[in-house]
């Protein structure tokens, strides 16, 4: 049996723990006959054919069927990676991207980078010379049509994870159908775990006739084929509370353990919003259980996970354990886990909502849709019939669970969408065809703010050079036009290690119970201007330490983001040089440093309320109530002005990484987008 034989030992990078992760680290023999017992094998050829005679094909098929990791291995035995050609899988998630190229290198018995490869933001493990199957996030091949508008290199590009309808996905799929009018021998395969099939099939026939005739008789068909590759889920047994419950954390935390103390061996599965509750869950469990410590072994897995983690994840159980994993959405649908028997789902996820009248983003924990309870209902049933825990009334999910979710494109901030668009050429916006249509004010929202920050002039094109700068830096472009702004103040340097904290999650290391040390650890570095400065003594430290794992540990800090952050940074500058930025630093002049900040960030600008109390402040553009989020360093401090660089919203509207500003800074950089407004608010 593969996967017993040969245990590969994974250090931790903190030092010294050694982790069995029991997977062949080099042959791929002994994968044969477990990838022909795949549902999608019984496929292969009905795969092969489809592909080869449509422009796109559609594929259906249960998580764990085989789509992500057999269909591009099908292709290449197929031939469609020969003669320089590449096959480029797609997936929404970093996570996936890594673990599945892992998995597929695997099978393959190659090395990871080689033959089989992947790239996500700020990681590119592929081999220009080697590299035949690709494994990418969607955004990720955004970016490479900047460069190869036709994606020339690629021969067949799967767009996996269809169903989750992110963002970028729709885009890509957008760009995806106008590239086949031009490349007619590309082939689309789109992948989806349910059955949403019909809506993106329709999409893809409805070509718009040019000339009142469509080339049929040459090249393959064009409209999509739709294949379903059957799944042979076992019955999951299905639980609800009986009353709505009040706090999931505990209620997931209790369930664990009466599983645990009733139920036959099998591994748990947990579904939580994110890696906050997921770290306070583990450690309710691990002080709840230590009784019962040897029989589990509880593990966490959401995005930014290190390496060793994952792989603990996706290792067998050891004889005589119990796995219990604490995990993000990542896992329904996008990563199988083997040996899972019991879900325990909370109902909810993290989501982010974009109010265009607001021009407020939030990340909320909001319920989740049938489709996504089902989904993750099904990850039970992989190995033998298994067991549902919902965490909700059967009612709730009955009568107040909507059908399915709603579509990132229509409830997202579209400046990043907007643009890439732009920059790819794309300059009717409005008419463009999309999926699932955006709102026209969010559209119109986004060209309002991408000309305030000089990235569109007035007919709505890329502005030269700094529109095309600003879409070149793979961040966010509010990020970006700091970036850009800090090479005239002179503190590039300086605003390039912020971008960097701002890309990873967290550069704190939090748990439950230990708030007040952190709390501690934070002011031994708190600048009074606010978190981004504190971030640049964060980081100061870091380097003093020789990245030392020891002293990051000591003040809090989580050592595997501060490395990432390391690395990130490097990056840009490379990035930031190309685009002919200076790098300097400021030598502590924290002014210029907040003055690029704020030219990246003036539509996030809010006033303390005159005669409040509490700390309540009001955005500049929209008079919505926010408040400093306490993990904030001016948490308390409430400087009269202050720009945040994002909101997240429990009982209350909470602004994270804030940094105190001038006001006068704000008519100077972006005069057009606060006018008059600044001493006038607008009366709400
Ligand atoms: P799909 O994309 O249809 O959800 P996958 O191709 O991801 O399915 O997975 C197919 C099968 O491959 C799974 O059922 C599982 O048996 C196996 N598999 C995938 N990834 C891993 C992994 N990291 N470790 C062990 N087995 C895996
Ligand atoms: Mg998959």
């Amino acid at each position: 049996k593969p996967g017993t034989e040969k245990p590969r030992i994974v250090e931790d990078e903190e030092g010294g723990i050694l982790f069995y992760s029991a997977s062949p680290s080099s042959s791929g023999q002994g994968y044969e006959s477990l990838r022909q017992r795949l549902p999608a094998y019984k496929y292969r050829t009905d795969i092969l054919y489809l592909v080869e005679t449509h422009a796109t094909t559609i594929v259906v098929g249960e998580t764990g069927s085989g789509k992500t990791t057999q269909i591009p291995q099908y292709l290449k035995e197929a031939g469609w990676a020969e003669g320089g050609r590449m096959i480029a899988c797609t997936q929404p998630r970093r996570l996936a991207v890594q673990s599945v190229a892992s998995r597929v290198a695997e099978e393959m018995g190659v090395k990871l980078g080689e033959e089989v490869g992947y790239t996500i933001r700020f990681e590119d493990i592929t081999n220009p010379e080697l590299t035949r199957i690709k494994f990418l996030t969607d955004g990720v091949l955004l970016r490479e049509m900047m460069d190869d508008p036709l994606l020339s290199k690629y021969s067949v590009i799967m767009v996996d994870e269809a169903h989750e309808r992110s963002l970028a996905t729709d885009i890509l799929l957008g760009l995806l159908k106008k590239i086949q009018r031009r490349r007619p021998e590309l082939r689309l395969i789109i992948s989806s775990a349910t059955i949403e099939a019909k809506s993106m099939a329709s999409f893809f026939s409805a070509s718009r006739r040019i000339h009142g005739r469509e080339d049929e008789e040459h090249g393959p068909r064009k409209v999509p084929a739709i294949l379903s590759v059957e799944g042979r889920g076992f019955t999951v047994q299905m639980f609800y509370s009986e009353e709505p419950v009040s706090d999931y954390i505990r209620a997931a935390v209790s369930t664990v353990i009466s599983i645990h103390d009733e139920e036959r061996m099998g591994d748990v599965l947990v579904f939580l919003t994110g890696q906050d509750d997921i770290d306070a869950a583990i450690q309710l469990l691990t002080e709840d259980s230590h009784k019962r410590k040897q029989e589990l072994i509880v593990l966490p897995l959401y995005s930014g996970l290190p390496r060793a983690d994952q792989d603990l994840v996706f290792s067998p159980t050891p004889r005589g354990k119990r796995k219990v994993i604490f995990s993000t959405n990542i896992a329904e649908t996008s990563l199988t886990l083997e040996g899972v028997v019991y879900v325990v789902d909370c109902g909810f996820s993290k989501q982010c909502f974009y109010n265009p009248m607001t021009d407020i983003e939030n990340l909320v924990v909001a319920p989740i849709s049938k489709a996504s309870a089902r989904q993750r209902a099904g990850r039970a049933g992989r190995v033998r019939p298994g067991k549902c825990y919902r965490l909700y009334t059967e009612e709730y999910f009955i009568n107040e669970m909507s059908a399915d979710g709603i579509p990132e494109m229509q409830r997202s901030n579209l400046v990043s969408c907007v643009i890439q668009l732009k920059a790819l050429g794309i300059d009717n916006i409005l008419g463009f065809d999309w999926p699932a249509s955006p709102s026209p004010e969010a559209l119109i929202r986004a060209l309002e703010v991408l000309y305030s920050l000089g990235v569109l002039d007035d007919d709505a094109k890329l502005t030269s050079p700094a529109g095309f700068q600003v879409a070149e830096i793979p961040v966010d472009p509010m990020v970006s036009k700091m970036i850009l702004a800090s090479n005239d103040y002179g503190c590039s340097e300086e605003v390039i290690t912020i971008a960097a904290v701002l890309s990873v999650q967290s550069i704190w290391f939090s748990a439950r119970g230990v708030q007040k040390q952190l709390d501690e650890a934070k002011l031994r570095f708190a600048a009074a201007e606010g978190d981004h400065v504190t971030f640049l003594n964060v980081y100061r430290g870091f380097i003093e330490s020789r990245k030392s794992s020891n002293w990051c540990h000591k003040n809090h800090i989580n050592y595997h983001a501060m490395k990432k952050v390391d690395e990130i940074r490097q990056q840009l500058r490379r990035v930031a040089q190309r685009l002919g930025i200076t790098l300097k630093s400021c030598e502590g002049d924290m002014e210029v440093v907040r003055k690029a900040v704020t030219a990246g960030f003036f539509a996030n600008a809010c006033r303390l309320e005159a005669f409040s109390h509490n700390g309540l402040y009001k955005t500049i553009r929209s008079s919505q109530e926010v408040y400093i989020h306490p993990s904030s360093v001016l948490f308390r401090v409430n400087p009269k002005w202050v720009i945040f660089h994002s909101i997240v919203s429990t009982d209350r509207r909470y602004m994270r990484n804030v940094i105190s500003i001038d006001p006068s800074w704000l008519t100077e950089a972006a005069p057009h987008f606060y006018q008059n407004q600044l001493f006038n608010p607008r009366p709400h």
